[in-house]
């Protein structure tokens, strides 16, 4: 009965634009929103009209399940302008894949193919300008879903939104970061929610993070909760390490997630015949190598930030840091991954795609 046309997104327009008083160069990540947000709720066991509309704050029902349960999923991604004015997403089909993995995990309904990525185009289409070129300008695009269903019995929702918010980026410089090899907390188990893009995951790990604060680190890297022996991630990011010349990371796992910078970076590094090894990492390995010195960097991968230096890490109490040295993987990738996206070098491996 009620078909869904989502190539007529009804579409509010804010009456005055708030961009004139956006500082583009002094963003703090995550803050600032663009005039418009595109939403679609699911009620009925359908998904219903999808509508872009002025960015504002909504009501909810106190009793719904997102605030009691946790049902609640997202992604993140990035849009960049070239210098034609052209905008492009980078690898979105793995993003509307995840979201839709992430969201059967969470007992929620998959969105269609149509709302998400028709959704995300117009929405950037119609907040163009702030959009803005170069200089590692991007536009950070935050599509999430949350159980709207009223009602504290503990079942799944079965009323549901799904949003997609922008917000403009610049360049993310995480400092000099030292972090704590997690000996005792974990950020995922076997079986668990790990894999998902759950915004449960994120609270769990705030504690553990906090704690590392305080001891001077930035951040953690979480090993595997039944044995802490094995390097999984790093924060909120995939965790890549260089031994030798050899560039080594985590297989994805149920505890681990499969991040889309994470695989760019390993078939980039593969096509510059750099040797990846996608394997365990022990704990204890990567002890003996910072000792014998053949541990050469350590870095974080995600959209974000693409590529994060890890300078040092703290393991049972001994912190081991590493001699910076010139032309290191992290930078050469990261390199190579902006210019990719940024249209600014050819993609050779097509993975953007023009909105
Ligand atoms: C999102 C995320 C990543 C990075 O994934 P990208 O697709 O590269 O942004 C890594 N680890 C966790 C836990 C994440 O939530």
């Amino acid at each position: 009965m009620s078909t869904t046309q989502t190539n007529k997104i009804e579409i509010i327009k804010a009456s005055t634009s708030k961009i004139k008083d956006v500082d583009f160069d002094n963003l703090h990540f995550g803050d600032v929103f663009t005039d418009h947000l595109f939403e679609c709720d699911f009620k009925n066991g359908e998904w219903q009209k999808p509508i872009i509309k002025p960015y504002a704050p909504f009501l909810m029902d106190p009793s719904s399940k997102v605030f009691h349960y946790g049902q609640a999923i997202f992604e993140g991604m990035k849009a960049y302008k070239d210098d034609n004015n052209d905008i492009w997403l980078f690898r979105p089909d793995e993003n509307f894949k995840r979201f839709n993995n992430s969201a059967t995990r969470m007992a929620m309904p998959e969105v269609p193919e149509e709302i998400f990525m028709e959704g995300l185009k117009q929405l950037l289409q119609l907040d163009e300008a702030w959009v803005q070129k170069g200089n590692g300008s991007s536009m950070y695009i935050r599509p999430f879903m949350i159980a709207t269903g009223a009602g504290v019995m503990a079942n799944p929702s079965d009323e549901y939104k799904f949003m997609i918010l922008l917000s403009p980026a610049k360049a993310y410089y995480s400092g000099e970061v030292k972090v704590l090899i997690a000996e005792h907390f974990s950020r995922a188990a076997n079986g668990g929610i790990g894999a998902a893009k759950a915004a449960g995951n994120y609270a769990a790990q705030f504690y553990p993070t906090n704690l590392a604060n305080k001891e001077g680190f930035q951040q953690v890297i979480w090993t595997d909760d039944a044995t802490h022996t094995k390097l999984e991630e790093a924060g909120t990011m995939n965790v890549f390490f260089r031994i030798n010349n050899t560039l080594l990371t985590a297989p994805t796992s149920e505890r681990i997630l499969d991040g889309i910078t994470r695989k760019s970076l390993i078939e980039m590094a593969k096509s510059e015949g750099i040797n990846v090894d996608v394997r365990p990492v022990l704990v204890s390995e990567l002890v003996e190598a910072a000792k014998n010195g053949s541990l050469k960097e350590i870095f974080g991968a995600g959209t974000a930030a693409v590529v994060s230096v890890i300078k040092g890490f703290s393991y049972q109490d001994v912190y081991y840091e590493m001699t910076p040295i010139e032309n290191s993987y992290a930078s050469q990738l990261k390199e190579k991954l902006t210019n990719l996206q940024n249209k600014i070098s050819e993609d050779a491996f097509g993975w953007t795609v023009k909105v």
